[in-house]
């Protein structure tokens, strides 16, 4: 996939990034959903996110490896990546063209609340089938 620009509600953070492609993994962990207000819908990204500027960025250290990013004026929920920032996994609605996308995974099934379920036939992940596929995929 080509390079796509992004931004948060009011525009204070601005960012290009190009993500691997267009399938949507979402999370319904606890933490996503208290801080998103709703599961988190996202693309990986790699490492290729680049801030216009990073003075609104807010950082939530949310685990001893990985951190949540929002807009500092606006409150818009923007990414979850790790410390060393190899892997961004960013907020499909921060980007500002639609891009052809698929539901493809949905994680942390385990933690996903009753009320709700997706029609979309998605790959389904717990917490913890998904720790151990990130542990593989990074050895
Ligand atoms: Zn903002
Ligand atoms: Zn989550």
């Amino acid at each position: 996939m080509s390079e796509k620009s992004g931004k948060c509600n009011c525009g204070a953070v601005a960012f290009k990034a190009t993500p691997k492609n267009g399938d949507v993994g979402v999370c319904h962990c606890s933490k996503c959903r208290r801080m998103a207000a709703g599961p988190f819908f996202a693309l990986d990204c790699g490492d290729t996110v680049k801030f216009e500027s990073e003075e609104s960025v807010g950082v939530y250290n949310s685990s001893e490896w990985a951190e949540r990013g929002f807009c500092k004026q606006c409150g818009s929920v923007l990414f979850w990546r790790t410390k060393d920032r190899a892997v961004n996994i960013v907020s499909v609605d921060a980007f500002d063209d639609p891009i052809d996308l698929t539901l493809d995974h949905e994680v942390f099934i385990d933690e996903k609340p009753g009320y709700y379920s997706f029609a979309e036939k998605a790959k389904q992940m717990t917490g913890q089938e998904c720790f151990e596929q990130f542990a593989k995929s990074s050895e």
